[in-house]
């Protein structure tokens, strides 16, 4: 299975099917969505005052892309302070060219990595490989995607979508020993056995960053596995990749980020680590690496600074949108053709990759608005979807049926007698399809079955109208 990044309007339906028809991924999928739901439901219930701090959160967000420019200045030269070394790239051509050439400045052939959503986005493996270095994700979901040669299926859980008898079969694979799906305990001690070796073998250590804290030059991880502490301190260089939005002004900023990010991606109070990095080890400590060099990536963001996408850069990554959603919950994240999926993939994917790549994106939401209510730092991502819509028919994009029938539409709806006729037309076509007041279209306008529109009216709200007057 090849996995294109785009979502044309045939890609997202033709995906979209396919997880739909398969019983087992749906089980798996709402059964692990329901899950975080839960878990985000108690853990922002049992928060005093969480309300108030989504409100809060959100404001530091907000303020802090307003001075995005001053932040990352007093990030950059914290950081170097602390003695890190900070680059800055335009793209994912930029940043991928940095960070290959620091591998190899260091001779280093295998890099192990830490999930990171930024190292997806700039397509980081890839451009390893073709630079003869070997990545190894050091994440057990994000491991079990890179054995699958697959990507990853949720923002916070990779494998999501994975059963027990597919990771045994790949670690059957790598190990060359026989895994049993039933025994989990010797599943992970067998990840553990084989990661250790990368872990000790690795050259460079790469992780993204869950926060940059301006005022120290700090990098914040946030992982549950203790992976990120080995990536950090066992090899001698270790290279950040962070997106520009991804700042905090202050310890207290960040300290109000870290209250609503692990709580609302897996219900956790703190998820099981959370470090803290500034700059590499210092003399005379025997953990940590001699380097540490921080890669800031654009990539586009900067252009929707002051415009009315801004508000997307406030995403703190936790995932809980996706949870929620019903187009990401049935069509699953694969559908999306971007690392991003879900409601925040559906906005972010086509302002970082191009509207003509992802064009069905905008489409692929009920608006029911449910991610607006469930964002711990309320981002109006309904709002944006319908912006994204108008922005494709203004610059003349949309479905070639769906352009002809708007025009249709347009002509009829301007003409009162024309209008009239018509709907009468269609009440007489109507009738064979009309059950208990719905419509029942055939089965090839209707797939999923799930579409009963209510039937045209037996008098238009004119007609009625025009009644009333003359009584
Ligand atoms: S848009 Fe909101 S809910 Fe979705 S991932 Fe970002 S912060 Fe979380």
């Amino acid at each position: 299975m090849t996995f294109p990044r785009s979502a044309t309007i045939a890609e997202f339906r033709s995906r979209a099917f396919i997880a739909i028809e398969d019983v087992r991924l749906q089980t798996a999928l709402e059964g692990a969505t329901g899950n975080f739901r839960a878990a985000h439901d108690r853990a922002l219930g049992a928060l005093p005052h969480s309300d108030e701090l989504r409100d809060h959160l959100k404001e530091i967000r907000s303020s802090t892309l307003a001075q995005l420019a001053d932040h990352l200045e007093t990030f950059e030269s914290n950081a170097q302070a602390a003695g890190a070394q900070v680059h800055w790239a335009r793209d994912s051509q930029e940043a991928n060219d940095i960070i290959v050439a620091v591998a190899k400045e260091h001779g280093v052939k295998m890099v192990t990595k830490t999930k990171s959503m930024a190292t997806e986005e700039i397509h980081l493996n890839q451009a390893l490989q073709q630079a003869d270095i070997q990545p190894v994700e050091t994440d057990l979901g994000e491991w079990i995607i890179q054995l699958a040669e697959e990507p990853p299926y949720h923002i916070i859980a990779p494998a999501i979508h994975k059963t027990r008898g597919q990771v045994a079969e790949l670690f059957t694979q790598v190990s060359g020993r026989e895994q049993s799906s039933s025994d989990i305990p010797r599943l992970t001690a067998e990840a553990r056995r084989m990661l250790r070796e990368k872990f000790l073998a690795s050259g460079l250590g790469i992780t993204g960053a869950n926060i940059g804290v301006a005022e120290s030059g700090s990098i914040v991880l946030v992982t549950n596995e203790g992976n990120a502490e080995m990536v950090t301190s066992l090899p001698p260089v270790h290279v950040v990749v962070m997106g520009i939005e991804k700042i905090a002004p202050t310890w207290d900023d960040a300290a109000a980020w870290l209250a609503l990010l692990a709580r609302s991606a897996t219900g956790q109070p703190l998820s099981i680590y959370t470090t803290a990095i500034t700059g590499p080890a210092r003399p005379g400590e025997s953990d940590g690496p001699q380097e540490l060099h921080i890669v800031l990536v654009d990539n586009q963001r900067s252009t929707y600074l002051g415009t009315t996408y801004e508000e997307v850069l406030q995403c703190i990554r936790c995932g809980s949108c996706l949870n929620i959603c019903p187009v990401y919950r049935e069509a699953g994240g694969h559908a999306y053709g971007s690392p991003y999926s879900g409601p925040i993939g559906a906005v972010i994917s086509p302002l970082l990759f191009g509207l003509e790549r992802y064009e069905a994106l905008p489409h692929a939401s009920s608006l029911c608005g449910a991610c607006l209510d469930v964002c711990p730092v309320r981002i109006d991502l309904p709002r944006m979807l319908l912006q994204l819509r108008a922005d494709e028919v203004e610059i003349g994009m949309g479905p070639r049926a769906l352009k002809l029938g708007e025009s249709a539409a347009a002509y009829v709806l301007g003409r009162r007698r024309l209008m009239g006729l018509t709907t009468a037309a269609m009440r007489l076509f109507q009738r064979p399809l009309v059950r208990e007041g719905q419509l029942h279209p055939p089965a090839r306008l209707n797939p999923l079955g799930r579409r009963q529109p209510p039937a045209l009216a037996k008098k238009s709200f004119h007609d009625i109208w025009q009644e009333g007057i003359e009584d």
